[in-house]
């Protein structure tokens, strides 16, 4: 049986930790324009696309979290261009059914995937 103190002290503890609020996991870095205020209109760098094991391994850990903020697919890319989004975000929303989750995106490939 765990004493008083000690659970006090764990009490005290996991609330003066701050508990994640929001996640990015940008898929991709492709995006298909070069905005000059954006780091993409200023820098080059690969394009690539993340593997979706560690997609998965990313998912898996905010679950075993119980991570209930919010979660968008993108950073510094636009999200539509990863054809994989609407499993990824399935994937997503099943681990994660306390999580909000949203994209930022231009939406100019919306009709040719998504409608
Ligand atoms: S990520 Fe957004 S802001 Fe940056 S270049 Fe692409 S469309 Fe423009």
């Amino acid at each position: 049986m765990m004493r008083l103190g000690y659970i006090l002290v764990r009490a005290k503890y996991a609330l003066s930790v701050p508990r994640i609020q929001a996640v990015a996991i940008e898929t991709s870095s492709v995006c298909n324009r070069k905005c000059s205020w954006c780091p993409n209109g200023r820098y080059t760098r690969e394009s690539g696309v993340l593997s979706e094991d560690l997609f998965r391994l990313v998912i898996e850990q905010l679950k075993d979290y119980g991570f209930r903020g919010n979660l968008t697919f993108n950073l510094y890319n636009e999200p539509l261009c990863d054809e994989r989004l609407p499993r990824l975000v399935r994937l997503s929303r099943a681990a994660l059914p306390g999580a909000f989750l949203y994209l930022n995106t231009k939406a100019a490939l919306i009709n040719n995937m998504y409608m």
